[in-house]
């Protein structure tokens, strides 16, 4: 699944890596830290960036040596903390590592860029959470930290509102690889600032637990529910952008004016995100016939993070 030269690229970059945050659970660092000599921990301190214990949950594919240039440190201190007997790495692993944290960062564009120290929407790798399951490729469920928390929130609003027995699951597709670049047949989904999301459609999937995600029409799109999501999204100031087919986003449009047609303030206030309003956040085109791509603004504080 790895394209050749991902580690050449990510040798020439400054650092990257997936920290243990995925989940944002607190691993065994925490505990590892408070075990740490003092004396030790102020040793490195003074040669640089503070380095602390941190967790890296192993990728399908990923080598010993890789990780230890990826995470900063040597193979054998690798080794050594993670009580390895041989270099073989089991996918799912949390390896503990000493080194400088690193903080989350979407670097460049989302046609250009990278991503470092990601978050997985799907830490677990079971593919599946409340109200959603993972339509896509596993490498690409990563994403900013606020990418993942704004997908959360939405997909949890939705499943708030449309119960187990109203509604599938959401279908979530790609989003970046864990340390970002290209992802063909992608145009972006570069830089952990990207997601797509399946349409919902009123007949509901046989299978919705591997839901792929499904072409609609506006025949054949749940309006309603569609709205509600999309709502959400744009109700969200960090949306940046959200594709979706042409006639899709003349249905959900003729559908805004209908449901808001007594209610003026809010038939302006979304009227304004369609194409040729005044914060044309929705953008129609003629390739996003399954899903709607939702891209969020660059998160605050990422100085590298190009609009
Ligand atoms: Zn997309």
């Amino acid at each position: 699944m790895r394209r050749p030269g991902l580690w050449a690229s990510l040798a020439a970059a400054v650092v990257v890596a997936g920290v243990g945050v995925a989940g944002g659970l607190p691993g065994p660092a925490s505990a590892l830290a408070k075990a740490q000599p003092a004396r030790k921990a102020k040793k490195s301190a003074d040669k640089g960036p503070r380095k602390v214990w941190q967790t890296y949950r192993v990728g399908k594919g990923e080598t010993l040596g890789e990780l230890a240039s990826l995470l900063g440190v040597s193979a054998a201190d690798l080794k050594k903390w993670n009580r390895l007997r041989s270099d073989r790495l089991r996918p799912g692993t949390r390896l503990k590592f000493y080194a400088p944290r690193i903080e989350p960062q979407s670097v460049g564009r989302p046609s250009n860029g990278r991503l470092v120290g990601g978050v997985s929407v799907d830490p677990d790798g079971d593919n599946r959470g409340v109200g959603w399951v993972i339509a896509a490729r596993r490498e690409a469920t990563w994403a900013t930290p606020e990418t993942v928390r704004y997908v959360r929130r939405c997909v949890s609003h939705y499943r708030h509102n449309y119960g187990r027995s109203k509604a599938d699951p959401i279908a979530i597709g790609d989003l970046s690889r864990r340390q970002g670049g290209p992802l063909p047949p992608h145009k972006s989904h570069e830089s952990g600032r990207d997601v797509d999301i399946g349409f919902i459609l009123k007949k509901r999937a046989k299978n919705a637990d591997d839901g792929p995600l499904r072409n609609a029409t506006p025949a054949t799109l749940d309006v309603a529910k569609q709205w509600f999501l999309l709502k959400c999204f744009l109700d969200n100031p960090e949306t940046q952008m959200v594709f979706m087919e042409h006639s899709i986003v003349s249905a959900l449009k003729e559908y805004v004016q209908k449901i808001y047609k007594k209610r003026k303030p809010l038939l302006r206030k979304y009227l304004r995100f369609f194409p040729g309003g005044g914060a044309a956040v929705i953008k129609a085109d003629g390739e996003h016939t399954s899903h709607m791509h939702v891209r969020f603004r660059c998160p605050k504080g990422d100085r590298e993070c190009i609009p």
